[in-house]
């Protein structure tokens, strides 16, 4: 007699709810799996066209920067209500009144950098963690410090993946730097000060080079480059004018000292 397995019991030609349960939850995973996997790669291609139109159209020649912007999931770096716009020409609000940096702003300090694979990097303002993500694939060798601790907090979890450990992405006020582990091959800051933090000038290993923006807070400011020679000699250089949100802490005087909010918002950054 033919059996059309909707008795309930099982049999060799009649699996048995258990077995078509399973069947059909494999089915949904796979699914889900595809549907994950050609969302990413359209996000891919958005990547292709940032990376095409924003940034190697400004100049940006660098092979390393260039992939590696192919590579990182901007996407996964700012809060669901903007994922939709994360590959596009402008920085975006990451809570507390700070912002993701602009793509080409990102590639254009991290190309300025000139990093090599294994090179020592202090990155200064971490906010999204992505900047950090970018170093992270071209020197492993990578410390960020953040003085708003809830970014700092959300930022540890996203750069997981990006394998920088817990210890890597520290709360704190990096005017300061991380004097236990300076000195640095490259620093870059994230935020503008009116003047270039002493600390961080001191923990840049000779030969080495730092980027950031200087100038007043909510104007326009200038990205310069500062090398320091072999011999300890400071030659300084500028690259672009900018808008970034102002250095916190230390970078106010003794009274910023206390701070850890961040502050307020300034312009955006080109
Ligand atoms: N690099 C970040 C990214 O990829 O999302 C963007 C950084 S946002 C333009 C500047 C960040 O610097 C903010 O998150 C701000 O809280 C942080 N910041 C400001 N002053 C700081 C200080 N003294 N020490 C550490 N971080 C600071």
């Amino acid at each position: 007699m033919k059996s059309f397995c909707h008795s309930g019991f099982r049999t060799r030609a009649c699996p048995g709810p258990r077995r078509g349960i399973i069947a059909s939850l494999a089915a949904l995973f796979a699914a889900g799996l595809l549907i994950a996997a050609e969302r990413d790669d359209e996000r891919a291609a958005e990547r292709k066209a940032m990376v095409e139109h924003q940034i190697r159209a400004r100049g940006i020649t660098n092979r390393a920067v260039l992939d590696t912007m192919l590579g990182v999931p901007r996407h996964k770096f700012v809060d669901a209500q903007w994922q939709r716009q994360a590959y596009d020409d402008h920085p975006l609000p990451i809570g507390y009144g700070q912002t993701i940096s602009q793509p080409y702003v990102v590639a254009l300090m991290t190309e300025m950098l000139e990093l090599k694979p294994g090179d020592k990097v202090l990155e200064v303002g971490t906010g999204s963690g992505y900047q950090a993500a970018v170093l992270a694939r071209i020197t492993t060798n990578v410390f960020t410090i953040e003085i708003v601790e809830p970014l700092a907090l959300q930022a540890q979890k996203r750069l997981k993946e990006s394998g920088l450990e817990e210890g890597r992405v520290r709360p704190g006020d990096g005017y300061y730097g991380i004097e236990e582990h300076a000195p640095f091959d490259a620093i870059i800051v994230t935020a503008a000060a009116d003047h270039v933090p002493p600390p961080l000038l001191q923990q840049l290993r000779p030969g080495g080079r730092m980027v950031l923006p200087i100038g007043p807070v909510n104007a326009i400011q200038r990205l310069v480059i500062v090398e320091k020679g072999k011999e300890g000699k400071v030659k300084t250089r500028t690259v672009l004018p900018v808008q970034f949100v102002p250095l916190t802490g230390g970078a106010r005087g003794p009274a910023g000292k206390e701070s850890t909010t961040g502050g307020k918002a300034g312009g955006l950054e080109r």
